[in-house]
């Protein structure tokens, strides 16, 4: 029987990760790059993210602060960062048609506001550029060999050979099982970027409120971690918010270890401190004093929503309709005890924000970040959420993506070419 050819690349996943590599491989001048990819609809999580609109990147320019959003490979991320990050991101997709347009927030979206557009211009580069586009076939098992790699998919008996082979499967258990079965060490994947379940009933009362800047402080067992200055929103189930979102993907892992039980502190004054507090009460009891607590605020409290204000008064146990004179000692400590700590048992974990993402995934140390190749297999390479990185909510976990793959793309297109 006669040989297959060999192929150079093969790239085991169409996702964002997965394109972005074989569309630089093929560009550098690869010919004859596959992507396969498991199902029927490739780059389908682009298309549904950011709600249908695609939070491609994020407005941060600086890779030492792009890090930061980083939970899980936060400081290694520092050396690809350095070569492709979200400034190189904005480019490449402007080159290619897709003109992205900052929100207030640093979220950058196409000015399409659809992620139909970021599709269309990925698989209109891939095809510019001669990629080979492979659906419904599925990767299920990989053999090195002394010239590359004997690849068998799911459902053939016949194998295939490649020189190099890039595995971007994402948070799928079949990309972790292949790289655990060549020898990887695969951090085990529990959910980021989750919402919390709360047993405060008079809070979750006030669903749909949201309140911004909020300091966070979250009891893990002995670990505790915090997130100033975040926005939260109150659901009918806890919290949720892009602030909580960030705190619950810094805490991910503690959290699962510890079923989703915690304890959790909130200052509903961000950045307000005791004394600062205390003094605004008092001078609040001097200016204010016929004002009915209900209805007169010291300046500092104004950013609060009147139905959080009335709910922590009556937490305290204060008749709202009492003057500020009439604020008893003990009261007054009480209230402020609630503005600045008030205490919420978490009791599990809420549904998933517009987001999801798995931390976890194949352990960076095995890694060469400089060219996303396996450390243990010459001519494997590895990029996007297989990897055990994950970013908080705004665009970071497909930045991670279009690095790693830009990365992952050229360095194989430098050893093939
Ligand atoms: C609802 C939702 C909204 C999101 N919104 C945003 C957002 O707006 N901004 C942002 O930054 N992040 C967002 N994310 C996260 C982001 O989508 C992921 O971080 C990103 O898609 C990961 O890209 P990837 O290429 O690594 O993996 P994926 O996009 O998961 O692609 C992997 C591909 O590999 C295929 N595959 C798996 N196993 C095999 C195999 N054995 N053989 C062949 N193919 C295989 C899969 O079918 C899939 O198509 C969102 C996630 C979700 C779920």
């Amino acid at each position: 029987m006669p040989e297959s050819p060999v192929l150079p690349l093969v790239v085991a996943g169409g996702g964002a990760a997965g394109f972005m590599a074989a569309i630089t491989a093929a560009e550098a001048g690869v010919a004859g790059v596959e992507i396969w990819e498991a199902t029927a609809e490739p780059l389908s999580k682009v298309r549904i993210s950011g709600g249908g609109r695609c939070n491609v990147t994020h407005a941060c320019w600086d890779p030492t602060e792009l890090v930061s959003h980083y939970p899980r490979g936060q400081r290694p991320l520092r050396g690809p960062f350095s070569r492709f990050a979200a400034g190189d991101a904005v480019a490449w997709f402007a080159e290619r048609g897709v003109e992205l347009a900052e929100e207030s927030d640093g979220r950058m979206f196409p000015v399409s506001n659809s992620s139909a557009s970021v599709v269309a211009a990925l698989r209109a580069a891939a095809q510019r550029s001669g990629v080979v586009l492979r659906p419904q076939r599925a990767l299920q098992q990989v053999i090195p060999a002394a010239d590359g790699f004997h690849l068998k998919a799911r459902g053939t008996s016949a194998s295939i050979r490649c020189r190099r082979l890039l595995l971007a499967t994402g948070g799928h258990p079949s990309g972790r099982r292949i790289a655990a079965a060549l020898g990887h060490q695969v951090v085990p994947p529990v959910p980021s970027l989750f919402t919390l379940r709360l047993e405060a009933p008079w809070l979750t009362a006030l669903a749909g409120l949201s309140q911004v800047p909020v300091d966070l402080e979250l009891q893990v067992g002995s670990e505790r971690f915090r997130q100033s200055d975040g926005i939260v929103l109150v659901t009918h189930w806890g919290l949720s918010g892009p602030g909580l979102l960030r705190l619950t993907a810094f805490a991910a892992r503690a959290l699962q270890h510890h079923h989703y039980k915690a304890e959790l502190r909130i200052n509903w004054c961000g950045g307000l401190d005791v004394e600062q507090l205390r003094l605004q009460l008092a001078a609040a009891r001097q200016q204010l004093a016929r004002r009915q607590l209900a209805n007169g605020r010291p300046e500092c409290l104004l950013p609060l929503r009147r139905r959080l204000w009335l709910a922590l008064l009556e937490q305290a146990g204060l008749d709202g309709n009492r003057t500020w004179a009439e604020l008893p000692r003990r009261g007054e400590q009480r209230l402020a005890e609630l503005l600045l700590r008030t205490p919420l048992t978490v009791c599990g974990r809420g549904p998933f924000g517009e987001e999801f993402v798995t931390a976890g995934g194949v352990d960076l140390g095995e890694v060469n970040l400089a060219v996303m190749e396996s450390r243990l297999i010459p001519g494997l390479h590895l990029a996007g959420e297989l990897l055990d990185v994950d970013g908080v909510t705004g665009g970071f976990n497909f930045q991670h993506c279009w690095s790693s793959g830009w990365i992952a793309g050229s360095a194989m297109a430098d050893a093939l070419t």
